[in-house]
């Protein structure tokens, strides 16, 4: 007998190009590493890269290792080797899984980039705690190991109202950092740079805004699981005009298909948010998953954490320090709830996957009854996972695929 035919998710055929430009990436890392005359800066994924940029650094941002150490499904081992230096298990696995990596001397890059052995060593590390305090610890551990300055911002949390007093915070911090980063990189900050770098890396978050609302069109025409690997540019490249060039191919691309009526996946029958990290060693189980129940996962919080809509050229330093303030996972929880509210309206969502994840508690939003309390407002079903970004220890199989069939049929049975 025949193998009965799985509803696959379409490719992408702009991914050729954005391997390339990630390629490019990683090979100028490498090079401003190997070079006497440039210098390396270590970023935290929502921390001021634009900063950096405009003052000559190549930025490195270990938190897009630490999900290759993921999606390569090489994290797992490489976690003890963290945990034997005093480093949880309980605590941020991008955190135990890139310092394991270096311990052990490994790394992805390895595989994927012939000639380049491992992450550009860095000359600063600069970090911003919006997102949560490991990353200052995992900075703060290489800072020590490798003897490096390590500088950053310590960002308020849980607010519900972004105020000027918050702002003006933010934004002293970062100005504070500008002597320091002179004085390393042997240049003063022109202005001029940061504010193109500024205005590029608001092209971007707009393009990127357009690429993941190009969703809320029925069949959508993209997926999270496509959003989690074509948003590389978005975090790692923005304020470039690569990632800008990048964006208007994917766009049009998708606009095709919107124009063609074709869905990222055959039959779309559920619409589903997807809430949390994704799980990067099983991104492909899960893709594939969803497609044979025709569910289309195709709005998620984490990938739409790359638009900032309030990146304003013509005051660079303010509005990076708001744009890097607005985020949802610095938000209190009245806060998310009326922006979830508003994204299962815009992608009209049947049902909401939240991803709660072992070592990432400032990304697992089921913790404190939000998914109840939005389900009582909206009337739409909500399924928890649990599971982890990066320790697949923490991940069943088994019991996923059990519980998002059971979900889907009680999808299917809402709208009979
Ligand atoms: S937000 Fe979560 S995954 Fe990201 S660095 Fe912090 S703990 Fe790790």
């Amino acid at each position: 007998m025949a193998p009965e035919k799985q509803p696959q998710r379409k490719k992408i055929e702009a991914t050729g190009q954005m391997m390339q430009i990630m390629a490019d990436y990683f090979y100028d890392l490498n090079e401003a590493a190997a070079s006497p005359t440039r210098k390396v800066a270590w970023c935290t994924s929502v921390g001021p890269a634009e900063l950096l940029r405009a003052m000559g650094f190549a930025v490195h941002f270990p938190e897009n290792h630490a999900a290759m150490l993921g999606a390569t499904r090489m994290a797992t081992e490489l976690i003890p080797e963290a945990n034997t230096m005093g480093y949880s298990p309980e605590i941020c696995s991008y955190l135990t899984a890139d310092i394991g990596a270096y311990l052990k001397g490994v790394s992805p890059l390895a595989k994927a980039y012939p000639g380049i052995d491992a992450p550009p060593q860095p000359d600063v590390l600069v970090y911003n705690t919006n997102q949560c305090r490991d990353v200052q610890d995992w900075f703060s551990w290489y800072a020590r190991e490798l003897k490096v300055p390590c500088i950053g911002i310590s960002s308020p949390k849980n607010f519900t109202e972004l105020t000027d007093i918050l702002i003006d915070d933010v934004c002293q911090q970062m100005e504070a950092l500008i002597p320091t980063l002179e004085e390393i990189s042997g240049t003063k900050l022109d202005m001029a740079k940061l504010q193109e770098t500024v205005a590029r890396s608001r092209e971007c978050t707009e393009l990127w805004r357009q690429v993941l609302e190009t969703a809320a069109n029925t069949p959508a025409p993209l997926t999270f699981f496509d959003g989690t690997i074509h948003m590389g540019p978005a975090v790692v490249l923005r304020g470039t005009q690569q990632a800008v060039d990048y964006y208007q191919q994917l766009l049009a691309e998708l606009q095709q298909r919107i124009a063609a009526g074709e869905g990222a996946i055959e039959g779309e029958q559920h619409r589903i948010y997807w809430e949390g990290m994704p799980v990067w060693g099983r991104l492909r189980q899960h893709s594939e998953l969803f497609a044979g129940l025709q569910a289309s996962v195709l709005v998620s919080t984490y990938c739409s954490s790359w638009i900032f809509p309030d990146f304003d050229a013509a005051d660079p330093i303010r509005s990076m320090a708001k744009a890097y303030l607005s985020l949802f996972i610095v938000r209190s929880d009245a806060y998310k709830e009326a922006y979830i509210t508003q994204m299962l309206k815009k992608f009209k969502i049947d049902g909401i996957i939240y991803h709660d994840a072992k070592t990432c508690p400032c990304n697992s939003n089921s913790r404190y009854g939000l998914p109840q309390r939005l389900e009582q407002q909206t009337g739409i079903p909500s399924l928890v996972i649990s599971g982890d970004l990066n320790d697949l220890r923490c991940v069943s199989d088994e019991q996923t695929r059990t519980n998002v069939e059971a979900f889907i049929e009680q999808l299917e049975e809402k709208r009979c």
